[in-house]
């Protein structure tokens, strides 16, 4: 496929111009890969900046790298896999999956992999976008779709002295795997999802292991098994037995909203369960009061293992509360003056999330600049999708839509679904533009904080990613996921402008739906 084209000097170089771009290749640039590849006739490219698919989960390979939602729920709904071997599916397995799903729906043909795109630029004349690679070649869509994920931007602690540590210091999402543990003096920043999985994965092998903590999570059992062949065979046999399960857990999971959003009051008994394990964990009555969180549960991020706390009091493991003053040419200098020698540095500090940007340049109508809005005011989308003054972009995983209760995979489907709505319309209307109404976003975000303000994230008396240092949260989705599937089940063309090929822009999108079901009744 070649993709180098000119620039086109006006309309009617429509053979050049691609109805979509992807960019990225984690779960929701290839969930959008697959829906367009089964429309057949939609023309399109995924430009992935790495060597191989898989976003997060090709990146993110730490000792003990596991999901912390069931398996049978973390995958698309299309694709079940009757083989995973755990209820919690692992790195490797889970990067396998994906694989999968690439070559059985064969979209690896539609992506071009090393290529990290620079700069978007929206050509207001013509109505298509211009995405330019940082090698300088240049892609022509119709449809621009953002699919970068947001747990991608490595965030690295802003330490003084970090810079000058002559030790070896790495990421958690960044593993170096050609450095061996085995008998380092190893200091680890952060206790969040990643830390909790590391810390039992390298305790055994490393001479010494500081855990420099800033503010405990709230952790619970996690009921995690292999999942046996027998079952397996089950699965494979009986797919409905599978679809049970799933079933099973995504109205579990959905039930946590009561506690997390509705009755946030709910989750001081919840925090009992939590309570409890760090009870028949943990021995030592100082290590346990140092490892209580002082605020209620859900407020960040539930976290869920089973080793992590008895990890802890192991000989060779100390938790470290008194916050690091400085990092020294040989370790970390704590508050209470105390220096910490260490071999190696993990950061396990999480990702740019709230305050994220886009990892490239999007410039929209009237030159607006996307990262230059989202600085001053953060992130914000309609349906976490569409933003007003990008016509023709979409971005996946965008702005409130993360979750805090159940598998993202739910979301990126309900994403992809409504960003394939608009790319047919576009294309079967031959628009040359829809970009959403500032007042539907105005409208969508009032209603979002004022949702989110009743809730654990923002009642739960907690610092978390979340939330924008503006203080609004701008990461999470409050409410069932049911309801944002029928959200995002077709577009509110009223909530749009639409520009047709020779200029005219109405807001009334009712010749399309009627466009629509008469193609269904015809
Ligand atoms: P995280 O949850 O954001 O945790 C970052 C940790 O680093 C926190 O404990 C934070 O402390 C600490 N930290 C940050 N800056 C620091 C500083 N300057 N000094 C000391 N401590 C500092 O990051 P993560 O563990 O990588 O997880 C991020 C997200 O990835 C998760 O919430 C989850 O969505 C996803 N994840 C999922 C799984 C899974 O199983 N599905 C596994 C791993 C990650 P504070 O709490 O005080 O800020």
């Amino acid at each position: 496929m070649s993709n180098k084209v000119e620039e086109p000097s006006g309309w009617g170089k429509s053979d050049k111009i691609l109805d979509a771009v992807i960019i990225g290749t984690g779960f929701a640039g290839i969930c959008m890969g697959i829906r367009f590849k089964q429309e057949k006739d939609i023309n399109f490219i995924i430009l992935e900046k790495s060597n191989g698919v898989g976003g997060t989960w090709r990146d993110n390979t730490y000792p003990g790298a596991a999901c912390d939602v069931q398996s049978h729920l973390y995958s698309f709904s299309f694709e079940p896999n009757p083989n995973w071997s755990r209820m919690f599916g692992v790195q490797k397995e889970i990067l396998e999956y994906m694989n999968h799903c690439v070559d059985k729906y064969n979209i690896r043909e539609h992506i071009q992999f090393n290529t990290s795109v620079k700069g978007t630029y929206y050509d207001e004349k013509n109505g298509f976008w211009r995405v330019v690679t940082n090698e300088n070649e240049i892609f022509f869509c119709r449809t621009l779709i953002s699919a970068t994920g947001g747990l991608s931007q490595p965030s690295y602690p802003k330490i003084k002295g970090l810079e000058q540590f002559q030790g070896k210091i790495f990421h958690s999402a960044r593993w170096d795997h050609n450095y061996s543990l085995e008998g380092k003096k190893v200091a680890v920043i952060g206790t969040g999802a990643s830390a909790i999985q590391i810390v039992p994965s390298i305790a055994n092998k490393v001479k010494e292991l500081n855990l420099f903590q800033r503010t405990p999570p709230w952790i619970i059992p996690k009921p995690d098994r292999e999942i046996t062949p027998n079952e397996r065979i089950l699965f494979k046999t009986f797919p409905f037995l599978q679809y049970i399960e799933r079933s099973k857990l995504y109205w579990a999971f959905e039930f946590r909203v009561l506690g997390l959003v509705l009755y946030p009051e709910l989750m001081k008994q919840f925090q009992k369960t939590a309570e409890l394990h760090i009870n028949n964990s943990i021995q030592n009555e100082e290590l346990k009061r140092k490892i209580t969180p002082d605020y209620t549960i859900g407020c960040k991020r539930i976290l869920m293992s089973n080793e992590y706390y008895t990890t802890l009091e192991k000989s060779n493991v100390s938790v470290i509360t008194n916050g690091i003053q400085e990092i020294t040419k040989t370790g970390l200098l704590t508050l209470d003056g105390k220096h910490h020698e260490v071999d190696l540095i993990i950061t396990a500090t999480g990702f740019e999330t709230a305050e994220a940007l886009s990892p490239y340049e999007v410039i929209g109508r009237e030159g607006k600049n996307l990262n230059s809005i989202w600085e001053k005011n953060g992130s914000e989308a309609y349906l976490g999708t569409s933003i007003h003054g990008f016509p023709n972009f979409l971005i996946l995983v965008g702005p409130n839509t993360g979750l805090g209760h159940s598998s993202m995979i739910l979301m990126i489907e309900s994403q992809v679904q409504y960003a394939l709505e608009v790319v047919k319309a576009i294309k079967r209307n031959s628009w040359k533009s829809m970009e959403v109404t500032n007042e539907a976003q105005f409208r969508y975000n009032i209603e979002m904080q004022r949702r989110l303000s009743k809730t654990i994230w923002s009642s739960g008396n907690c610092k978390s990613w979340y939330h924008h240092s503006n203080g609004k949260n701008n990461t999470l989705w409050p409410s069932f996921t049911f309801e944002f599937m029928a959200r995002t089940l077709t577009f509110a063309p009223d909530d749009y402008l639409i520009e047709t090929q020779n200029g005219e822009k109405h807001l009334d999108g009712a010749l399309d739906v009627i466009a629509r079901y008469a193609s269904v009744l015809v």
